[in-house]
């Protein structure tokens, strides 16, 4: 091959790679960090990168699942590899079974578990053009829980706030089928401690640093416009049944 057929050739490979980048299923892949063998698999998003904008954005959204969610799941896959009867474990069960691990992954466990847990959750209590609503058993519930909905958002925003450092706030179900606010401290949530998480929000800097900085109030403010009641008033009936 002479000189200049292979650079033409290196020009059309670089064309062909170029093409390739554009394509949405390569990109979303190379955006994700490569999985480690085991049971646990990092689901895919329901939505677009962008499908939460203004309020969350698409390079957020990327990182947040194709790194960090991801990071999860690979230190899960890893904490269990010599562990085949955990491996059995959905992430609710690990979660809500913590005391059955043994001591030495326990720590690891509860922390990427959890992790590929709240953020499984996560995803799903977000939507394009969220926030209206809900009706039905869950707005019933609610309405015991807060006055209004202006209350309910003022005192999510104040608790969210109170979080020092890295955790989550819930609204939860509790045993006796009441909703409660509460958080979690790191990547604990309310089904180590009994209780089924409804909705979540991630109040690690991670999950709004690039968009927001260090203004969490914001944050919290624009995760009330994509919460996704449906799919909370469907899965507190499920839970409640
Ligand atoms: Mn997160």
């Amino acid at each position: 091959m002479n000189t200049l057929s292979r650079r033409q050739a290196l020009k059309s490979a670089g064309l062909l790679s170029a093409g390739f980048f554009l394509s949405t299923s390569l990109t979303r892949a190379l955006a994700q960090t490569a999985a480690v063998a085991g049971p646990h698999k990092l689901p895919a998003l329901p939505y677009s990168f962008s499908a939460l904008e203004p309020h969350f954005d698409a390079k957020t959204m990327e990182i947040h699942h194709g790194k960090h969610h991801a990071a999860y799941v690979n230190n899960l896959n890893k904490a269990l590899a010599d562990y085949p009867d955990l491996q059995k474990l959905s992430p609710e069960e690990l979660c809500k079974g913590l005391d059955k691990v043994p001591e030495k992954i326990r720590t690891a466990v509860r922390n990427n578990g959890g992790g590929h847990y709240n953020h499984s959750l996560f995803w799903q209590c977000l939507r394009k053009e969220g926030g209206n609503g809900p009706e039905g058993p869950l707005g019933e519930a609610l309405g015991e829980l807060f006055t209004d909905k202006e209350e309910g958002e003022k005192m999510f925003a104040e608790k969210a706030l109170g979080v020092f450092g890295s955790g989550w706030i819930w609204i939860s179900v509790t045993q006796d089928k009441k909703l409660m606010l509460e958080t979690t401290p790191n990547q604990e949530n309310p089904l180590m401690s009994g209780r089924q998480p409804l909705i979540g929000l991630d109040l690690w800097e991670h999950a709004y640093y690039l968009k927001y900085q260090n203004r969490r109030i914001d944050y919290v403010k624009a995760f009330v416009n994509l919460v996704n009641w449906e799919f909370a008033a469907e899965r507190f009936e499920k839970i409640t049944a």
